[in-house]
């Protein structure tokens, strides 16, 4: 089992990191956690494809999660052979509307879609990549999801909960992955909360936003939407995680040093492995983690 950091940022475009999207390779199935600025083409830059990926989990409706949706659902009809399964979408309330609104019959999207089903032109584009005539139009599944079980595979299942970031202007999810190589859980934007840590409990990997640090103390506002190195010390020692991959990076991380000061602060309580990778890596998240120290 693989994670692909395709997005490791905040909403603050840096070319060194920018939004949030994590791509899960679970035997022969993809998984996209978020779709935030820059997915797909940052995903051609790892030699990934959109067409490989069947289904979407999107945490909640900030656009450094979600921008890039458009593209990557568009890209990936675009270069199927039309033979797929219909892409499957999951996120909290919103996601069926917000899709709608892009690819549905008076979507935005929609008069690019009916040129491309039936002009000539792309009729020959489609046969030339080997597609199947007629074309077929897009094919989404969207699903309005809450707390409990969201979708299930023959090797893995997928379960969300909600957790404390920005209600009640939006609704954000965590999602926990179950696989025979082992558990991950994609906390997405949260503050500390009851719900993560219950998610969280005994699961091998966290990815888990680290957007503040340390010493002065962030502003409370913030740490009161997203995690830092004191929550993110706390969650992972309460919940008993194995290994944390660190994420939602803000950009006083450039700095060099100021990565590894943050995994030296979550290690000063935390004995599990500490990972805070650069954009555009990719972990082995088979193992038990803590091998990694
Ligand atoms: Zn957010």
């Amino acid at each position: 089992m693989k994670v692909h950091i395709i997005g490791s940022g905040c909403p603050d475009a840096r070319a060194e990191r920018y939004g949030s999207a994590f791509l899960l390779d679970i035997g022969a199935d993809s998984l996209l956690i978020d779709c935030g600025p820059a997915t797909t083409y940052k995903m051609a830059r790892m030699g990934l494809a959109a067409t490989q990926v069947g289904h979407v989990f999107l945490t909640h409706h900030h656009f450094d999660h979600n921008a890039d949706l458009p593209c990557f659902v568009l890209t990936r009809w675009d270069q199927s052979k039309g033979t797929e399964p219909p892409l499957q979408l999951y996120g909290p309330p919103l996601t069926r509307r917000f899709a709608d609104l892009l690819f549905g019959e008076a979507g935005a999207f929609a008069p690019d879609l009916k040129s491309r089903v039936e002009h000539p032109a792309s009729h020959e584009c489609h046969r030339q990549r080997g597609g199947v005539m007629p074309r077929p139009g897009l094919s989404l599944d969207a699903h309005d999801v809450g707390a409990g079980k969201v979708a299930e595979a023959k090797n893995w299942s997928a379960t969300a909960t909600q957790v404390h970031h920005v209600e009640p202007t939006l609704v954000s999810l965590a999602y926990r992955f179950e696989t025979a190589e082992g558990s991950v859980v994609f906390a997405g934007d949260c503050a500390d909360c009851d719900a993560l840590r219950q998610l969280a409990r005994g699961v091998d990997t966290l990815v888990i936003a680290c957007t503040h640090f340390g010493a002065p103390p962030a502003s409370p506002a913030i740490v009161d939407v997203i995690t830092g190195t004191p929550e993110v010390s706390e969650i992972a020692n309460e919940t008993g995680a194995r290994r944390v991959i660190l994420t939602h990076a803000s950009p006083s991380y450039a700095v060099p040093g100021v990565r590894e000061r943050a995994v030296a602060d979550i290690a000063r309580s935390y004995g599990g492995a500490i990972l805070f990778p650069s954009e555009l890596d990719t972990i082995d998240i088979g193992g038990k983690g803590n091998a990694e120290r």
